[in-house]
């Protein structure tokens, strides 16, 4: 058969694709040059670039929504709600915080307690946290698993809403969704305002709105992991997103060594110890952020084969099914990219 010769049902079936990918083209196309923020929250830096046909500066709106997330969940913030709650000083919670607690809870379950947001101490006791660095004694750990697993925090009330049956010494840290969380915060901001072309990055959390005027998809970077967490970043495999977000979890930023080893700064909650194993890092690709990045973290707590036996138990779950992740192998590092993750590698 010649390759032009189309029989009906062929040509209505390509008259169809060829309506399709024009709307999707429309659908997510802008005009006008872009603007570009940056700016520090949470102890790291944001990153904003967006097409505005008013070509609004958004910067005012941005800082204050950062800062009112940071008194809510922030550990670096006196007086914040999180700090306020676990110094025990109050019980009452603000909206925002009941919202953080709750999801955190659901993928605690989710994950059969690899996430759990109850480790604050452990982080603490570890020297991830504000505190320095101490040496941990068993009798420590034991006290503190102790106490996490008899919690039986649980938010009351409406107005105001408080937080009932914490155990003593149970310290909460919403510190692996708090960026994903406020990422999706800012998105919300940018599409109540009409705004359809967006990419925003608070501190390597990144979600991706729309396309480009041109038509071109945002392209991401996933880093390289670093020698040392002082070193230059470099980027291994870069993405295309549309209307997607990708949180990296890794241990070659955030890790302390003693003695020659490195200890990272996820804990796992079943032994109350900082993970160790081969996973360098986990990035996750998942329509919201706030889910990758719980995500993330949780599966560098499960570590490789757990995780890609997890994901697969999971095939109805979309918000988990295009990951990359980079292990150790031997002294050198090694990648694996799910199939949905290869896909939006950008050739
Ligand atoms: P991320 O970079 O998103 O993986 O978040 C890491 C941070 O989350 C750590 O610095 C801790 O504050 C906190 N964290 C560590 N281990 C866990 C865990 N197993 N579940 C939830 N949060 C954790
Ligand atoms: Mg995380």
């Amino acid at each position: 058969m010649p390759d032009a010769f189309y029989s009906n049902n062929q040509m209505k079936r390509l008259q169809l694709i060829c309506f399709l990918a024009l709307a999707a083209l429309t659908a997510c196309r802008p005009t006008s040059q872009p603007v570009k923020i940056r700016g520090e929250a949470q102890g790291t830096y944001y990153s904003i670039i967006y097409y505005d046909s008013q070509h609004r500066n958004l910067q005012p709106q941005i800082d204050s929504l950062l800062h009112h997330f940071d008194l809510t969940a922030s550990l670096w913030e006196e007086g914040s709600v999180i700090r306020r709650i676990n110094s025990g000083q109050d019980s009452v919670v603000n909206d925002m915080f009941a919202d953080l607690f709750q999801r955190s809870l659901q993928i605690n379950q989710y994950t059969q307690g690899a996430f759990n947001c109850k480790i604050g101490a452990l982080v603490n006791l570890y020297g991830f946290g504000f505190k320095n660095r101490e040496d941990v004694t068993r009798g420590q750990l034991d006290s503190l698993l102790l106490a996490i697993g008899s919690d039986r925090s649980r938010i009351e009330g409406s107005d105001p809403r408080y937080l009932s049956g914490k155990a003593q010494g149970v310290e909460f840290d919403f510190n692996a969704i708090a960026q994903g969380y406020s990422v999706d915060l800012l998105a919300a901001m940018f599409d109540s305002l009409g705004i359809g072309s967006y990419l925003i990055d608070v501190g390597g959390e990144v979600i991706a709105k729309g396309l480009k005027p041109n038509g071109d998809n945002w392209v991401v970077g996933i880093e390289r992991p670093a020698e040392n967490k002082y070193d230059e970043q470099e980027v291994e495999t870069a993405i295309r997103l549309c209307d997607q977000s990708v949180v990296t979890s890794g241990n070659y930023r955030k890790y302390y060594e003693q003695d020659g080893i490195r200890y990272s700064h996820t804990i796992n909650p079943a032994t109350g110890r900082p993970v160790e194993h081969t996973l360098l890092s986990v990035s996750v690709v998942s329509r919201e952020s706030w889910y990758a990045d719980a995500m993330a973290t949780a599966f560098m707590v499960m570590g490789l084969d757990q995780s890609l036996q997890f994901i697969q138990q999971h095939p109805d779950d979309p918000d988990i099914q295009a990951v990359f992740f980079i292990y150790d192998q031997g002294g050198e590092y090694h990648t694996f990219a799910t199939p949905q993750f290869q896909q939006l590698i950008k050739e």
